[in-house]
């Protein structure tokens, strides 16, 4: 909503104290004014005739009306139908002592047909506390609505994918269980059982590394995932990190850590969980091979993991999306690539479980550098102090 300025010049602004005492209160009143305009919501005064006494721009947008028309008018007839019951039923409980009373109301109009609005009233006084009428503040809910059913949906969505996350790991450690054991006897299916056997293997051990992803995103989305730090020789975490990844023959793995890295209160499992996620990004998406780099630099209080590649890099406007869970690059070219868009939520978890936060420098073509950094000292000692 915009507020207009009077075409004199005198604006509602703050009164000096060398002004004459006429256009101080005229000032003052304009200001007041201006306020009352500049709410976000409609606000409606009635007097204790039922006669509207003021309304704001707000309210003339949310109920259609011109102030012009209805000021002077009883509500009843000034106001949308589809209100004035609500106006009634607020009015009635003030009158029966109470200092406010709130409803809910679904517009009928045109321009607002099946808008949600909130309607607080209370009474309107003068300045020795006498009542001069009612007061009527109107919001417009929808939007606080719409915002509480994406969230219900989210959850249900989280609900479903908790259960059948769950619900998938006993099938699958069967399979994996019994694959493994018919593939030691491969030879007794015949020439074509044990390269079978291997791809059902790979596809399970794969359904169940998407399983794990979903259920530790959502431990980590729950809420309910605990930091469990422990004083941390950070280059064994990082070198194990390393240690844990496939052999790749395109790529060099490369370490860059400083000596005399100080040993830092980290969650080891969660963050060789986070390092691992960014080493087989920078693997995956390099199909060229070349370099890929863990860094580990301390210094201003903070501690920083990176790991870069030299591998197909990111646009910019998929830079900002890339945290969010199950979020793909969609190209021709990625979508040769296997992958649930977990990974990096789940880093991000990480780094948030820790008080820290992630970045992403990338250049199309050129590769990426991911990264976290984590709050040390500050950070350890809380951690100390709590007991984790
Ligand atoms: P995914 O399982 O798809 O790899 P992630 O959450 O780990 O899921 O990554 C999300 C998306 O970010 C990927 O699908 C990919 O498009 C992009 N991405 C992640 N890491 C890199 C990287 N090192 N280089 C280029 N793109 C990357």
């Amino acid at each position: 909503m915009t507020t207009q300025l009077p075409p004199d010049g005198v604006t509602g602004g703050a009164a000096r104290p060398d002004e004459p005492p006429s256009r101080r209160v005229r000032k003052l009143s304009l200001l007041l004014d201006n306020i009352i305009e500049s709410v976000p919501m409609g606000i409606i005064a009635i007097g204790l005739d039922g006669k509207v006494l003021a309304v704001n721009a707000n309210a003339e947008f949310l109920f259609g009306l011109r102030r012009v028309y209805v000021i002077g008018e009883s509500y009843e007839a000034a106001l949308p139908a589809s209100i004035t019951p609500v106006f009634t039923k607020l009015k009635l409980g003030l009158q029966a002592d109470k200092a406010s009373a709130d409803a809910d109301a679904t517009l009928s109009l045109p321009r607002n047909e099946g808008m949600q609005i909130g309607v607080s009233a209370s009474h309107l006084l003068d300045r020795e506390g006498k009542p001069q009428g009612y007061l009527f503040l109107c919001r417009d809910q929808s939007l606080s609505r719409e915002v509480q059913q994406l969230r219900d949906l989210d959850q249900l969505k989280t609900d479903f994918l908790n259960t059948a996350s769950h619900e998938l790991k006993t099938p699958l450690t069967a399979i994996m269980a019994g694959v493994e054991l018919l593939a030691a006897d491969a030879g007794k299916f015949g020439p074509a059982a044990a390269p079978l056997f291997e791809v059902i293997g790979d596809s399970a051990l794969r359904l169940n590394a998407l399983v794990n992803d979903m259920l530790g995103l959502m431990r980590l989305e729950s809420g309910r995932a605990r930091l469990h730090a422990c004083d941390c020789d950070v280059a064994l975490v990082a070198r194990d990190a390393i240690a844990s990844l496939k052999e790749t023959p395109r790529h060099k793995l490369c370490l860059d850590i400083p000596a005399g890295l100080p040993r830092v209160m980290i969650d080891r499992d969660n963050m060789l969980m986070a390092l691992r996620h960014l080493l087989k990004n920078a693997v995956k998406y390099s199909p060229d091979g070349g370099e890929i780099t863990l860094a580990v630099r301390v210094g201003n209080n903070e501690i920083e993991f990176s790991v870069a590649d030299r591998g197909i890099g990111i646009s910019r406007e998929n830079q900002e999306k890339l945290w969010q869970k199950f979020f793909r690059v969609d190209t021709s070219y990625t979508s040769n690539f296997e992958g649930s868009g977990l990974g990096l939520a789940i880093v991000k978890h990480v780094a948030q479980l820790h008080g820290g936060t992630v970045f992403v420098q990338s250049e199309p073509g050129r590769g990426s550098t991911f990264g976290m950094r984590l709050p040390l000292r500050a950070r350890a000692s809380e951690l100390v102090a709590a007991g984790e």
